[in-house]
């Protein structure tokens, strides 16, 4: 049995203008990349035998049937990650040092973001954080976490 998990919209920064690499969504991932900028986090759930799993595949790894869109309640944990101090590639050597964590969702995928708004030094594994979503355009916003 599911333990039940509240659902929420997460906060969106529209539209922010960066130098990052837009991710470019194909057939499986677009609507994945879609929710991310209207403030829904989507992982894919099996209707045969329940597997979650992120990221977006067009079957489920568990049982090879076609996966579900969930929604995630964005509320997770660190699993584990690393501080980003020095690297030559911009836009990134701007942001330095900066947090690249992956986190296991209350559902139990893992995926893997920036960890913002706290001190690198700061950030433990089992810290508790939240998804917010920055929307790059129309049909793509990225995730990004914050402590909670
Ligand atoms: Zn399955």
């Amino acid at each position: 049995m599911r333990k039940e998990i509240t659902v929420t919209n997460a906060d969106v920064i529209a539209n922010r203008i960066d130098s990052r690499p837009r991710p470019e969504p194909n057939e499986v991932t677009a609507p994945y990349f879609a929710a991310c900028a209207r403030g829904e986090l989507l992982i894919q759930r099996c209707p045969d035998c329940g597997h979650a799993q992120h990221y977006p595949r067009a079957l489920c790894t568990s049982c090879g049937a076609a996966p579900d869109w969930e929604r995630s309640s964005g509320q997770g944990t660190v699993y584990t990650f690393t501080v980003i101090r020095q690297t030559g590639v911009a836009p990134f050597r701007e942001e330095v040092p900066y947090v690249v964590a992956m986190i296991e969702l209350a559902e139990g995928p893992r995926l893997m973001g920036n960890v913002t708004g706290v001190d690198p030094e700061a950030v433990r594994i089992g810290m508790p954080v939240e998804v917010y979503m920055v929307q790059v355009d129309d049909e793509v916003g990225v995730p990004y976490w914050r402590a909670r």
